[in-house]
């Protein structure tokens, strides 16, 4: 990495974990980072993996995914740029304890996980960051547990395209509906049979590969309560002088 990339990192970091530090933190994890690419559909973890580094995402989607059946895994949560993949490091946990599979081509800022835990007792607004993310996505798995249970194909789609429309807006979703099937634990028929009725919608653009949110409030009506019970639920535990440096999340339409 040469200097000037990592001064641009340092000063003005895409990852939203980041993007809240003060300064002077930063600046102390910056000098132990190390940029890292991952392809699409690629997995990263699996249970029983030993977490050797962790990932602040700056691009792209990962999906974290349990196991149902001897060949069968379905989503119960996923991290973007908002987040870190190997998060259990940082509360002293050695192995993964589910899988992980990026469904997008994704960016990071990779940290090794011993490098990580020596620092974290210099790095408070760190710790505290991590331990709320890992809270998040507890809640995520919790919701998702609940909405795989009870809602239909149609309406986790559209919650699932919410969802990720939010981590890579503005760039479409790349993503094959044999993906989604087993994202969502369903047949690709059904999934080519729901997103031509959220194009009939008017809620999305979608060909063989790729979808374009069109419109996020008909999106959004198309799906069940999940996304929005799960966002306001996080909101109402970060006071909004801890939003200080947000992702780039952006409205969909
Ligand atoms: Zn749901």
């Amino acid at each position: 990495m040469t200097f000037q990339r990592l001064a641009i990192s340092a000063g003005n970091p895409r990852n939203g974990l980041l993007r809240q530090l003060p300064a002077s933190e930063l600046m102390l994890l910056h000098a132990h980072l190390q940029p890292a690419s991952y392809a699409p559909d690629m997995p990263i973890l699996s249970p029983g993996t030993r977490l050797q580094h962790c990932d602040f995402i700056e691009q792209g989607l990962i999906s974290l995914m349990g196991r149902t059946g001897w060949d069968k895994r379905v989503e119960v949560g996923s991290v973007g740029r908002e987040g870190m993949l190997g998060v259990g490091a940082a509360l002293g946990i050695e192995h993964a304890g589910h899988y992980a599979v990026t469904q997008t081509a994704c960016q990071a800022m990779r940290i090794d996980t011993g490098r990580l835990r020596e620092l974290l007792p210099m790095l408070p607004n760190l710790h505290r960051l991590l331990l709320r993310h890992a809270h998040e996505r507890m809640m995520e798995a919790m919701q998702l547990s609940a909405c795989n249970a009870s809602h239909s194909v149609e309406r986790r789609l559209a919650r699932w395209l919410l969802a990720a429309g939010e981590r890579l807006y503005p760039a479409p979703i790349e993503i094959t509906h044999a993906r989604l099937g087993a994202l969502l634990g369903v047949r690709r028929a059904g999934i080519t049979v729901a997103l031509h009725m959220l194009e009939g919608e008017r809620a999305i653009r979608a060909s063989r590969s790729q979808i374009e949110l069109r419109d996020a409030a008909r999106l959004e009506a198309c799906a069940c309560a999940c996304h929005g019970l799960l966002r306001r639920t996080l909101q109402a535990d970060h006071p909004p002088a801890e939003q200080s440096r947000p992702c780039e999340a952006a409205p969909l339409n």
